[in-house]
């Protein structure tokens, strides 16, 4: 019998450990918490691509890497890889690590507070707990610094500035654990709404708690949702059981604009440099211009972008030429920043066309389009992004253009 929540199964996500059998071989998820991959990660992840599966790493709209096309038995060699380079912190648990961050938080100076410490300790507590590896890979969790730019991508918990949300709407859940200075006057127990009991101290703690809280509520309800919003009034009735109720301190936002094409001023002289990886793929030799030019960390973000953060000023425009030699796109204007695609053909077995190839021979012959444009090679729609765009939908008889 199907569940409340239209789900029969437990979702298939695919994991580092847990491979996928696509079309044109192992399909490998590895999550990136908050997007941050460090130099010698990316170099890792380089090199088991191209000894072991397509050479070219893809980009998720969840900032995470997969590595396709792996050969029968390459799973056991890509998850030794990882686990010794620490991406794979835990086996039982590597599906749900599923956390999206705004990407410049605690660098430029334009969020509320730096969520970076959140990711750590919300995915080291995640990790640390058995009963969490039953979340389901779908569930999501967004930390957004209050700049508003992770919160509208549709996490099932979340952080926005202090506040809890949770499938996006805001609650009266507020922590205390973020440090002083937040432009909005707040205090813990805030008298305009109700308090959770007992209060939460620790951000971390807090979206651990409404992950276990979805969880108990499911487990009422006899289901399998994959989301939080596929409970009934899963909202409410998981904020209930943190003891909070919903207000309208934050709104839904349409869409969610990512770090700007280009170099981003940082605290004290740096500059962060965004590029667009065309198409989310990215090939070896761009994999190693990005190791060759951070000086410590790159960040995969939700739009198909990577920030290459903490670059000196002074050396921004050697760092921007090495990058886009190697095909990486750093002018804004450029057509590849509103032009994404799903997988398609071989990689897909529904695809119905191979839509990166057209895709790319649309923007050679000069895309030009308002509006974001998605290719998809059918009516699954995978990795669509949020907000307005126009659709190049495959069908049996050409595309179909849905906007
Ligand atoms: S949208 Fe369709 S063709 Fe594209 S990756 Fe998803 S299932 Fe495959």
């Amino acid at each position: 019998m199907q569940a409340a929540s239209g789900r029969d199964a437990p979702d298939r996500c695919p994991g580092a450990v847990q491979v996928h059998a696509a079309a044109d071989g192992g399909l490998a998820r590895v999550r990136l918490p908050g997007g941050r991959l460090p130099a010698e990660g990316l170099a890792v992840l380089r090199a088991a691509a191209a000894d072991l599966g397509d050479p070219a790493l893809e980009l998720t709209s969840r900032g995470n890497v997969q590595v396709r096309a792996l050969r029968p038995g390459a799973e056991l060699e890509l998850a030794a890889r990882l686990s010794q380079a620490g991406l794979l912190p835990s086996d039982t648990h590597e599906r749900v690590r599923n956390i999206i961050a705004s990407p410049l938080s605690g660098r430029d100076g334009a969020g509320l507070v730096d969520v970076r410490p959140v990711v750590a300790a919300f995915d080291a507590g995640l990790c640390a707990d058995p009963s969490l590896a039953a979340l389901p890979g779908r569930f999501l969790a967004t930390l957004d610094d209050g700049r508003g730019d992770v919160s509208p991508l549709g996490g099932d918990v979340g952080l926005h500035g202090d506040r809890l949300l949770l499938a996006g709407a805001p609650t009266t859940a507020r922590t205390c654990g973020f440090p002083a200075g937040l432009t909005t006057p707040r205090t813990c127990g805030d008298p305009a709404g109700p308090t959770v009991a007992g209060g939460w101290d620790d951000p971390a703690e807090l979206l651990l708690a409404a992950a276990r809280a979805f969880l108990a509520e499911r487990a009422s309800q006899g289901g399998t949702a994959w989301r939080l919003a596929e409970l009934t009034d899963g909202p409410a009735r998981v904020a209930a059981r943190l003891a909070a109720t919903v207000d309208t301190g934050i709104g839904r936002r349409d869409g969610g604009a990512g770090p700007a094409v280009g170099r981003t001023p940082q605290a004290g002289g740096p500059v962060a440099l965004t590029v667009v990886v065309p198409l989310g793929l990215l090939t070896q030799e761009q994999s190693a211009a990005l190791v060759a030019a951070s000086p410590g960390e790159i960040i995969v973000t939700p739009w198909r972008t990577v920030v290459v953060p903490d670059v000196p000023v002074d050396e921004a425009g050697a760092v921007e030429a090495l990058l886009t030699a190697a095909g990486l796109v750093t002018d804004p204007a450029s057509p590849w920043a509103g032009v994404t695609a799903c997988a398609g053909r071989p990689g897909c077995a529904k695809a119905l066309a191979d839509v990166r190839a057209d895709a790319r021979a649309a923007v050679a012959g000069g895309l030009d389009h308002a509006l974001p444009v998605h290719w998809i090679g059918c009516e699954r729609r995978c990795g669509a992004p949020k907000g307005r765009h126009v659709e190049m939908l495959a069908t049996a008889d050409g595309y179909r253009v849905v906007s």
